[in-house]
């Protein structure tokens, strides 16, 4: 059998492993990325309309659902300011562009950020069309059995995502290699992702195409933004922020938030014969357009059980999770990307510490 051993190896080539593979590139290691994929960085690419939402002008913890603390903690060693010097640094300048999200920064194509990727890790090995299947500790060693052999590593960098768009190369092996080593994974759901909607809602089906400013209210949580109406139920950035918070049961709609809104005939049409209040519509969600649609997964492997100083697992020495597969999951507006590099870029510095 063909057996090979690295310094490092991490599972992964989308935004948290590259970045992690980049803070690594500098150093005499023997470092291998491994992804499905043929080319890296698949979610990267067709993110924010290909032009890659890649922060927040306003991160804040709040904007995430997961333990606070922990994600206050990464952010003070890594955030937005600090992503941006590293992007300037590489010549890479986005610009913020606030017409559908506030805070929202955005490159000129997601292209330019591969590319970046692509030169930051030009001594890196890279293993396409790899898929880990399995992962097993023996003998101080990581063995990890993909579809073509198995590769052995001293550490392990587990940056595989979550389950959303399996066609760009998703898939639950991050959680299963979490839950072989005794972590929880606490529960996952499709989040950043429209809603069906139950008989009461099938007036949104007339209005599909129809964009409005609302206010949400979900969970204690405000959410101001664009609803879109489609034929299935609705969508658009305040939907898809409402379904990060959403649980079950009910949340309300303000469909007239500001004093500069105004109702358009066609809604006016709609709601005629219905006896509803615009300013706190209630509805409960038949269900959402699941993994295939929604941006992220929320849940995940628990944080309690990594060390927020390095992102090592609590539980197995030299193992290491980033990014989507933890369970910390950002609103819609960038935050996502910035966590994949915020927890990369706390993982670089420790790894490089202890090699
Ligand atoms: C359509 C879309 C648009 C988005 N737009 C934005 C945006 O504009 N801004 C933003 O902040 N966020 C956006 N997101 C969310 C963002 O892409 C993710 O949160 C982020 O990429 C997570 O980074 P990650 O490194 O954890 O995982 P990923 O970037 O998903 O990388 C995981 C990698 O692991 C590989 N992998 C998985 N399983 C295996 C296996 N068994 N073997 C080998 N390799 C494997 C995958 O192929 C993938 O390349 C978007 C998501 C989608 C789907």
């Amino acid at each position: 059998m063909n057996e090979e051993i690295y310094d490092v190896i991490i599972i992964g080539a989308g935004a948290s492993g590259l970045m992690m593979a980049s803070l690594l590139n500098d150093k005499n290691l023997k470092v291998c990325v491994l992804d499905s994929n043929a080319t890296i960085g698949a979610k990267i690419k067709v993110s924010g309309g290909a032009k890659c939402n890649i922060t927040n002008k306003y991160l804040h913890e709040s904007n995430f659902l997961g333990e606070q603390d922990f994600i206050k903690s990464i952010f003070s060693k890594f955030d937005n300011n600090d992503l941006l010097k590293f992007l300037h640094k590489n010549s890479l300048y986005p610009n913020l562009n606030e017409k559908i999200v506030k805070g929202t920064y955005f490159c000129n194509s997601s292209n330019e950020v591969i590319s970046l990727f692509k030169k930051l890790t030009k001594d890196i090995h890279f293993k396409l069309n790899t898929t880990v299947k399995n992962v097993e500790y023996l003998e101080n060693l990581f063995c990890i059995k993909t579809d073509k052999n198995i590769i052995k590593t001293k550490k392990l960098v587990v940056a595989s995502g979550g389950k959303s768009f399996a066609n760009l190369g998703a898939s639950d092996i991050g959680f299963k290699i979490a839950e072989n080593f005794g972590h929880r994974v606490q529960t996952l759901n499709p989040a950043l992702v429209g809603f069906t909607v139950q008989k009461d809602q099938f007036w949104f089906k007339e209005l599909s195409g129809l964009s409005l400013n609302v206010k949400i209210k979900v969970d204690g949580k405000t959410v101001v933004g664009d609803m879109l109406f489609t034929h299935k139920g609705c969508s658009g950035p305040a939907i898809l922020t409402t379904s990060l918070y959403w649980k079950k049961g009910k949340f309300s709609i303000d469909f007239l938030p500001s004093k500069d809104s105004y109702l358009p005939k066609r809604f006016k049409k709609a709601i005629k014969e219905l006896d509803i209040d615009i300013r706190n519509y209630e509805i409960s969600p038949a269900g959402n357009y699941g993994y295939t649609k929604a941006e992220v997964t929320k849940g995940g492997i628990s944080t309690p059980e990594i060390n927020v100083e390095n992102m090592e697992s609590k539980l197995q020495k030299d193992l290491y999770f980033l990014g989507e597969v933890l369970d910390v999951t950002g609103e819609l507006g960038g935050y996502n990307f910035q966590w994949a590099f915020s927890s990369a870029f706390v993982c670089s510095q420790n790894i490089m510490n202890k090699i």
